[in-house]
């Protein structure tokens, strides 16, 4: 608590944004600190103007206060607003002479930090404010402020409850040697489980939604020479709407683009030059790469008219958990000698549904309308973006450990009836779900979570 007795202050609008500029006051002195620079007295929630003067009793500018007393604000603790005029000089100024009458520089996100620390909000919240403010569309916008408000919270603390009681339930049965225990002609137990295991997933899918939303889609490029990868990749990024940035790839087989379509962000990674290679310095960098490939989200398998037979074994090529999109390029080439391909009949082919076949030339633009709208699609930006949270990778990977977690103990009651290792899987269950509200700490995780939002926030 000690370490919180002091007060912050920070300019909570970013830098030469106009109109009007915020500087925040944190702490138990900010009610002073701000009835000194305001020489007025400051009422509870109440906006009023105010002349903000310096130590000499010059006027740095005009604005208004509001205070927030604690425990009902943002941190937690009192706070003060001081509206001013946006120029980063006068700002500048408002600042110095807070920090002049007590206050301390806020470090990136310690106010966000502080509410954390007082319990206004949890971890997830609080990392959804930094999304919400670095949100790039809607779709992100939403999940994020979802996730702001505690969907996402409410959805592990239910699941936390439900893992909670499953264990007491199996820690009460082993309370009890004498009796021969049979987890497995529990049915209520075994049924608890499969429910359980139903909601995670939910609550997963959700998470990986947003995760995509918030760091794009992983896409592979796949195809034969010649069949128009890079002209595909070049159509889509040259739309005025995508920007490109060429990075060196990490192997000098694997070439990635960042592009961001239409508010999508897609990492592409062209996996030429991935094939069977006899140098065994390229074949440790192929086996990089496709280690690499194996967590794309999606496959983009690009087909010239003459690759049509090439299918099956570009499909070999895709990571197994991607979603593939088919693309037919070169559209324009067919004629009666080499006639479109039966999308219909592909699509109905195709294994697991899980496919989807668009017709495109990359050199004429048609089709591209529609793969820019799969893509947005595959994305989470379309229908497919509700109930999305604003999740991270941190989140995700959590959730597919408390996933591993509970498998684990189901497995224990199942072929070994023992109790006790379920319990102790349950139990390290909870815990990972308690990382993601941050109700089990780690000093190392918040400073890097905290230490990525900007100041002020
Ligand atoms: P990659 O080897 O798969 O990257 O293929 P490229 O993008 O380099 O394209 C190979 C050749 O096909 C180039 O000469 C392109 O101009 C041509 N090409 C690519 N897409 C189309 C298309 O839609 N129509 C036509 N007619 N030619 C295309």
């Amino acid at each position: 608590m000690s370490e919180r007795s002091d007060t912050i202050v920070a300019i909570a609008t970013p830098a030469g944004a106009g109109g009007i500029g915020i500087v925040r006051l944190s702490g138990p002195a900010a009610r002073q600190i701000g009835w000194k620079l305001g020489q007025r007295r400051l009422q509870p929630r109440l906006a009023q103007f105010v002349r903000f003067r310096d130590g000499y009793g010059e006027a740095i500018d005009h604005g208004v206060a509001l205070y927030f007393p604690a425990p009902n604000s943002f941190t937690g603790e009192d706070i003060v607003e001081l509206q001013a005029h946006g120029a980063m000089i006068v700002l500048n100024r408002l600042l110095r002479r807070c920090i002049e009458l007590g206050a301390r520089s806020a470090r990136a996100g310690e106010f966000s930090e502080r509410a954390f620390l007082n319990g206004k909000i949890d971890l997830a919240q609080a990392e959804a404010i930094a999304d919400l403010i670095s949100s790039q569309s809607e779709a992100q916008a939403r999940a994020a402020l979802r996730s702001l408000e505690g969907a996402f919270s409410e959805e592990v603390q239910a699941l936390q409850k439900r893992l909670e009681m499953l264990r007491m339930y199996i820690e009460a049965a082993i309370d009890f040697p004498e009796e021969e225990i049979d987890f497995l002609a529990d049915h209520r137990l075994m049924s608890d489980i499969a429910s359980l295991r139903t909601h995670l997933a939910e609550l997963l899918a959700g998470a990986r939604r947003g995760q995509r939303l918030r760091d794009g889609l992983h896409t592979v490029l796949i195809g034969r020479p010649n069949a128009g990868k890079s002209s595909v990749l070049n159509a889509l990024a040259r739309s005025d709407r995508a920007i490109v940035t060429a990075q060196p790839g990490t192997t000098r087989d694997l070439l990635r683009e960042h592009i961001d379509v239409d508010g999508v962000a897609l990492t592409l990674v062209d996996t030429a030059g991935l094939r069977d290679s006899d140098d065994s310095i390229e074949q440790e960098g192929v086996r990089r790469a496709r280690a690499e490939l194996e967590r794309a989200d999606l496959a983009l398998i690009v087909l010239a008219p003459e690759d049509e037979d090439q299918l099956d074994a570009l499909r070999a090529e895709a990571p197994a958990r991607a979603r593939r999109l088919v693309l037919h390029n070169k559209s324009d080439l067919r004629g009666e000698r080499s006639p479109s391909p039966d999308l219909q009949k592909l699509r109905a082919d195709a294994p697991a549904s899980a496919e989807i076949h668009l017709d495109i030339s990359a050199l004429t633009g048609a089709g591209l309308a529609s793969l820019r709208h799969q893509l947005r699609q595959l994305a989470g930006h379309g229908d497919g973006s509700e109930g999305a949270y604003s999740a991270r990778t941190r989140h995700v990977l959590a959730l597919q450990e408390v996933a591993e977690h509970l498998q684990l103990a189901e497995q224990h009651l199942v072929r070994n009836r023992a109790g006790e290792l379920a319990a102790e899987e349950l139990r390290l269950a909870q815990q990972q779900l308690a990382t993601l509200t941050g109700e089990y700490r780690n000093d190392d995780l918040l400073g890097a979570i905290f230490s990525s939002f900007c100041i002020g926030k």
